[in-house]
């Protein structure tokens, strides 16, 4: 069961930058700053309420976020849903024809599960499950 949004995924090239508009224009909070080898990209975490901003910066050129950039620039680039049951709810969306891009869950930011759905199945935008809250 999907218990709420936990964060938004925002692509940027260079965190450095982007982050005075979140501290300085929105006024928000950076929680947490980490390297998420794995998936060759720098986060960074805020938070607006109970739900998170994640801004992820490609560490390499051949990192997922450095050919997202190259195709559609920078903005907005996953919705993340908070649940209990990954696999769960990764089988319910095989079940009905949903793309997956990772068969079981994988390590994210934080060291915690996560899974994402295809945007082609998904109409358009790349869908995270993620396990434990982001922070
Ligand atoms: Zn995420």
């Amino acid at each position: 069961m999907i218990k709420k949004i936990d964060h938004l995924g925002i692509a940027v090239r260079s965190i450095e930058e982007a982050r005075k508009f979140y501290e300085e224009v929105l006024g928000l909070v950076c929680e947490k700053e980490e390297v998420v080898a794995s998936q060759k990209v720098r986060t960074a975490f805020f938070t607006a309420g109970d739900i998170h901003i994640e801004l992820l910066e490609p560490t390499s050129d051949d990192s997922p976020i450095a050919g997202f950039l190259e195709k559609k620039g920078e903005g907005f680039h996953h919705i993340a849903y908070l649940t209990d049951d990954i696999d769960g709810q990764l089988g319910i969306a095989r079940e009905r024809g949903c793309r997956l891009i990772n068969e079981t869950p994988v390590e994210g930011a934080g060291g915690k599960q996560v899974a994402f759905l295809h945007p082609k199945s998904t109409f358009g935008v790349l869908t995270e499950f993620c396990k434990k809250g982001s922070l």
